[in-house]
């Protein structure tokens, strides 16, 4: 008997529409679906007339369906997971079943669609060569905080996801942490009809959501600008501010400013003047 596979399938977001003819095929094809929520998956399932066999994996019990699924698999079988919504494993179950599936040598295909982070990103006109997922932060406010202070200096475009309830007082732990004055794009029910893409800095963004509760309501995703220095157009990024934090504390900002200047290839003035921001 041949080896079994695991398919992992990424479903839509919103808009039925939004998934792959593969993705449908591999349903139609598996023996069986394992799902986070049955009902919900069900559902979905309906609609593309696919009636197979549900199991159920979540965050209690993954990893002994993993065992489970992995019997079915020495037997040859086919099984695909799939997630509420959008691609499984981000932000979602799958991690332990796929890391148990690949250590007992199976193989493990992806049937890529849609991810809320990656559809938020493309439309954010923020730069997208280099970006950072963050899902959800931990709900304690002293983590996120403690959290949010550690990125508030990363350069790529960061990605949040966070819940309706929750999303006024982000707002406010975000400007607490990287300045009312950071660029953000909120993008809200993406590919459903309230869809929203909101651009603008923080400051901006806060006057959106108090001003209109239905702005509230419905999933987000939230993007942020990197963190940039900018310096009457010229900008230190984080490695040369690193380099000159590492200097100052025991060189004059003259001869900090000279070596990092050097080191870097750009206009001594720009550190000068970032070593005289530091002292103000
Ligand atoms: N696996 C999913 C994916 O590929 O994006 C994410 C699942 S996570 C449990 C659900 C979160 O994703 C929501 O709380 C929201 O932050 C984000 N999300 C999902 N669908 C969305 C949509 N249509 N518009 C905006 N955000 C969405």
């Amino acid at each position: 008997m041949s080896k079994g596979d695991l398919y992992i399938v990424a479903t839509p977001i919103g808009n039925l529409q939004d998934i792959t003819l593969r993705a449908i095929d591999v349903l139609k094809e598996v023996d069986c679906i394992a799902v986070e929520d049955t009902r919900h998956s069900r559902k979905l399932l309906n609609h593309y007339g696919i009636d197979k066999p549900l199991v159920s994996v979540h965050e209690h019990n993954e990893s002994q369906r993993a065992d489970e699924i992995i019997a079915r698999l020495e037997v040859g079988g086919k099984v695909a997971l799939i997630s509420d919504a959008g691609t499984p494993l981000i932000s979602d179950p799958g991690y332990t079943l796929v890391k148990k599936v690949v250590a007992a040598g199976y193989t493990v295909y992806p049937i890529p669609g849609a991810c809320a982070a990656i559809a938020g990103l493309s439309a954010s006109g923020l730069a997208t060569d280099r970006f950072q997922f963050e899902g959800f932060l931990p709900q304690k406010t002293g983590v996120r905080l403690e959290r949010l202070r550690q990125l508030s200096q990363q350069t790529s475009t960061l990605v949040f996801y966070e819940a309706p309830h929750r999303i006024v007082s982000f707002c406010l732990q975000l400007i607490e942490s990287f300045g009312e004055e950071r660029e953000a794009v909120f993008a809200r029910e993406m590919t459903k009809n309230f869809e929203t893409i909101h651009y603008g800095r923080l400051s901006e963004q806060l006057v959106w959501l108090k001003g209109d509760r239905n702005q509230q309501r419905g999933e987000f995703v939230v993007m942020i600008e990197g963190f940039k220095l900018a310096e009457k157009g010229e900008v230190l990024d984080i490695e040369a501010a690193q380099l000159m934090d590492l200097l100052l504390p025991d060189l004059p900002p003259n001869r900090a400013a000279q070596i990092a200047a050097k080191f870097f290839g750009k206009k001594k003035k720009l550190f000068y003047d970032y070593a005289l921001s530091k002292k103000a």
